[in-house]
């Protein structure tokens, strides 16, 4: 085995390499160690172990070098070990690793705060939090909403994924794998419709119009719109497969909770950061949300989260009331300020168009001669197929297609309340070359008869 380099980054070669089958003998040794270590709820999508990764490509134990189209799960949009954020880790490191923030603070904690603040939607006056995960983002961004408005209920929709903690997995849609067996769940949580296009019983026209009506009636009859302190959505469902809402859908779900007192949440854990072509998906329609939560891809892969939103909302809690030990490590803060750098100097919210532009129109002339592929859809770097059986709208399993790309060397993810969703996540700084290699494998792999 033999790398070019001895670290990751961007500096690693960009190619293709496949040296041994694909898992290789050495993976598959380390493999059968993390299944006598690691219980088996700890899912594995592709069972190769890595050594360096950054770019667009991930090298393996083996030696082999795959094509990422995965980014650690939307986390990796700046790329792997990227200069900016190495250099101030690495300078941190070695300053100071921990004091916790609400102990004895440290500027890269605030700076992170004042750029979130100042980049996510609306020009009103807002404060920042920063926790460890995702769903930690989520279940203080409700925290919040329901001591500033005085009332409980919490409203999410079809097809949403928010997390695996108590709260956040009741916020979840899906059962398997993420809620069953791990009852009972969290009360005051009410789910309503979401405008799915490809889905909708009366098909996409007046799929917006009459999803809005459709829950804007349950919160009104079945939970009291008095009551609710929250209404939570993805601008663009993640796990639940990519699911754009009908455009119109979520002006009109933000317009009644305007009209009722109603927090707004985006949940741009998966979205956010230059993903989708905007800095956060909700400027593709104006929306201006009253809270933010924000993840994945914040710090490069560090553990960092945030809750950003209106100054008065996030002012109501006590002191005290929030926090957390590990919340805006230094590490991470660190890694943030680098990943806002890379972003704004290297334009990948221009990028993610970019990426966008070479893959949809690839992916609609896959679909134009392969009926498997249903539906093509996403914006910006976050885009998706959604699989079903020819001539039909049922489910065609995206996992058999997944396993056909990773042998050979091609990194994909699935998603999607039916399983049938591939969905593509590259890194935003992943050369076009790679980029156009990884859809050839795909295509190859769709053809399955
Ligand atoms: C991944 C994800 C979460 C949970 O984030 P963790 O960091 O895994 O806790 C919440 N919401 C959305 C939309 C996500 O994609």
């Amino acid at each position: 085995m033999s790398t070019a380099t001895t670290h990751g980054g961007p500096q690693l070669p960009q190619e293709r390499r496949l040296v041994t089958e694909i898992p290789g003998p050495r993976s598959r040794e380390l493999f059968a160690r993390k299944q006598s270590a690691v219980p088996p709820g700890i899912g594995t999508t592709l069972p190769v172990f890595v050594t360096h990764a950054g770019g667009g490509v991930i090298v393996d134990a083996d030696g082999n070098s795959l094509i990422d189209f995965g980014s650690g799960i939307a986390v990796t949009n700046v790329g792997n070990a990227a200069p900016r954020v190495v250099e101030r880790v690495q300078k941190q490191v070695a300053d100071f690793t921990h004091t916790c923030f609400m102990v004895a603070p440290y500027e890269s904690y605030v700076a992170v705060c004042e750029k979130l603040n100042a980049l996510t939607p609306g020009d009103h006056e807002k404060r920042t939090f920063l926790v460890n995960s995702g769903a930690e983002a989520v279940e203080n961004a409700v925290k919040v909403a329901r001591h500033a408005t005085g009332r409980q209920a919490v409203v999410v929709f079809d097809h949403g994924y928010h997390g695996r903690t108590l709260l956040t997995m009741t916020l979840t849609a899906k059962s398997m794998p993420y809620k069953h067996g791990f009852g009972p769940f969290a009360p005051e949580v009410y789910r309503v419709p979401l405008a799915y296009p490809f889905r909708w019983p009366t098909g996409p026209d007046n799929c917006a119009e009459e999803a809005a009506a459709q829950a804007i009636d349950m919160i009104n009859k079945q939970i009291g719109a008095e009551n609710v302190a929250a209404v939570l959505i993805e601008p663009i469902a993640g796990e639940g497969g990519f699911i754009e809402p009908a455009r119109g859908f979520l002006p009109k779900i933000v317009e009644f909770c305007r009209a009722n007192g109603i927090v707004f949440i985006a949940d741009e854990v998966q979205t956010g950061f230059a993903r989708t072509g905007h800095m956060f998906a909700c400027e593709d329609e104006g929306i201006v949300p009253d809270i933010i939560t924000t993840a994945k891809g914040i710090a490069g892969g560090l553990p960092l989260a945030a809750v950003t939103g209106r100054a008065d909302l996030l002012d109501h809690v006590h002191s005290g009331g929030l926090g957390g030990t590990y919340g805006g490590n230094p590490l991470a803060c660190e890694a943030a300020l680098g990943v806002l750098e890379t972003i704004e100097q290297d334009k990948l919210v221009e990028r993610a168009r970019h990426i966008g532009e070479v893959m949809l129109p690839r992916l609609r002339a896959i679909q134009e001669h392969n009926p498997i592929v249903g539906d093509v859809r996403g914006r910006g770097a976050m885009i998706a197929v959604e699989l079903v059986v020819p001539g039909t709208k049922e489910p065609y399993p995206a996992a058999e297609i997944a396993r056909r790309c990773h042998e050979q060397g091609l990194l994909v993810l699935t998603a999607g309340t039916y399983g049938n969703v591939l969905r593509f996540l590259p890194p935003l700084v992943i050369p076009d070359h790679l980029l156009e290699e990884g859809l050839s494998i795909l295509e190859k792999a769709l053809n399955v008869d």
